[in-house]
């Protein structure tokens, strides 16, 4: 390709890109960012800035930019084999090894997989193929999910319906039938006077109230993500997950993780679940699943719901003509064997985490913070107007914008949401780069201190 000035890319970007979770209108006054290149956990943009990335892309680049291995899998995969379709009774050798390697990673039965694009996709399939899951166990309206308020599960009008999000249910009328919400465990926004694991305690039993509000017959299954990562990474208490599981178990309805970020190494362990002690029998999995090299998503089940859907299930309506791509599940193979060779999530969980836990913590310190979470490579910092009590700014969004857009200046990537500063790396960050991280984020946080006047 021909190098286009920066300017004129911005223009024709303005001109016909429209972009997701922007406001237009005012993206096209500013201009667009433009990146041109990564390496490790490195970024660099068309003015030539480089950037400390400790967003991991959007929570998926988990291996890091620029490994060559994974272009060059692609690049053979598409000259041997760009394309089939597991639609007539084929699929690809790929396909096939990525999910026995799933299978083989997961935790417990979860030994089967369906093949998707994305994240939105992997929960759209799992709405659709659990309510069939009870339906052909003649349990029809056994078919209501429950999510959580300010959940995310993606875009789609499943996903974002399933999701909790104010914002997004306003556009295209929804949430879509039989999907109901509860509170989220949120403990720095909701846990008034209660300690921590008490009030995961409490915060879990929403789900039961809930249930038996709906009548138990008619819950089909709880979807959550193990950390909450969208709304402000809300890490839940230690006892939140198996209580949750627990009253799950009692009236028998299905436990749905989203590992959409959780997964492949984010929190520490493989899978969020491992983190938090709980055992799905239905999972949706995508981003670090290719650290973002590739597009692919997943759904994985149990040998339960599998097992009624291939005896009972008929022909499954549901399909992408992409489900399983041959380019994508090879990419994903390779990002796999060189997370697990390389000890790069064994690695994020002894060396690194426990490092980034302890400069985070110390970031805690600043007196622009009210909180700082972290588990395993996910973080946020509550920027508060006063941190001698859980409070908020008034008008929320605002200084978070602003430490992102200071951080940014100083050459780091962090991503705000309301007033929290949200962390997730890739995983092959080093300590020296975690230093890096440190020091760049206080000095924004200084800056945003005394542009407010503290
Ligand atoms: C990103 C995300 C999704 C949606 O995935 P897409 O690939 O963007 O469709 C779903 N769930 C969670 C928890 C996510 O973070």
């Amino acid at each position: 390709m021909d190098r286009i000035e920066t300017r004129t890319l911005q223009d024709l970007d303005a001109a016909h890109h429209l972009h997701p979770f922007n406001d237009n209108a005012a993206l096209a006054k500013k201009g667009t960012r433009i990146l041109t290149r990564g390496e490790g956990v490195y970024v660099w943009d068309a003015e030539g800035h480089k950037l400390l990335d400790a967003f991991a892309g959007l929570w998926c680049v988990n291996l890091g930019y620029g490994r060559t291995e994974l272009g060059q899998v692609a690049a053979r995969q598409m000259t041997e084999l760009a394309y089939y379709n597991s639609f007539f009774q084929c699929t690809t050798e790929p396909a096939i090894r990525l999910a026995a390697k799933l299978a083989e990673l997961a935790p417990g039965d979860l030994n089967h997989v369906f093949f998707t694009n994305s994240g939105s996709e992997a929960n759209d399939t799992i709405l659709r193929l659990v309510r069939h899951f009870w339906a052909v166990q003649d349990q029809p309206r056994k078919n209501i999910f429950i999510g959580r308020h300010d959940g995310y599960h993606g875009t789609t009008m499943g996903g974002a319906s399933l999701g909790g999000m104010k914002g997004m249910h306003k556009q295209g009328g929804l949430p879509i039938p039989d999907i109901h919400h509860i509170d989220p465990p949120y403990w720095f926004g909701d846990g008034g006077e209660l300690d921590l694991e008490e009030y995961g305690l409490v915060a879990a039993r929403r789900l039961e109230d809930k249930i038996l509000e709906l009548g138990p017959e008619r819950v089909a299954a709880f979807i959550g993500e193990p950390i909450m990562g969208a709304i402000g990474v809300y890490i839940p208490p230690r006892s939140y997950w198996p209580e949750i599981e627990c009253i799950c178990r009692k009236y028998d309805v299905l436990l749905v993780a989203d590992e959409v970020i959780c997964g492949f190494g984010r929190t520490g362990e493989w899978f969020g679940s491992q983190t938090f002690d709980f055992r799905p029998d239905v999972m949706a999995i995508a981003k670090g699943i290719t650290s973002g090299y590739i597009p692919l998503g997943a759904a994985m089940f149990n040998d339960r719901v599998a097992g009624v859907l291939k005896q009972q299930g008929g022909e499954l309506a549901h399909g992408c003509t992409y489900s399983g791509h041959p380019v994508c599940t090879a990419v994903a193979l390779e990002n796999l064997r060189l997370l697990q060779d390389e000890g790069i999530v064994e690695r994020a969980r002894t060396e690194i985490a426990p490092y980034l836990a302890e400069r985070w913590q110390a970031l805690g310190e600043h007196r622009l913070v009210g909180e700082a979470r972290i588990a395993g490579l996910m973080g946020a910092l509550e920027l508060v107007p006063d941190r001698t009590k859980r409070s908020y700014f008034e008008d929320r969004g605002k200084v978070g914008a602003l430490c992102r857009d200071i951080a940014l200046r100083h050459g780091l990537i962090l991503r705000a949401t309301n007033d929290a500063m949200l962390l997730s790396p890739p995983l092959v960050i080093t300590r020296a780069q975690v230093d890096e991280l440190f020091e760049k984020a206080w000095v924004a946080l200084n800056e945003t201190a005394e542009a407010l006047g503290k």
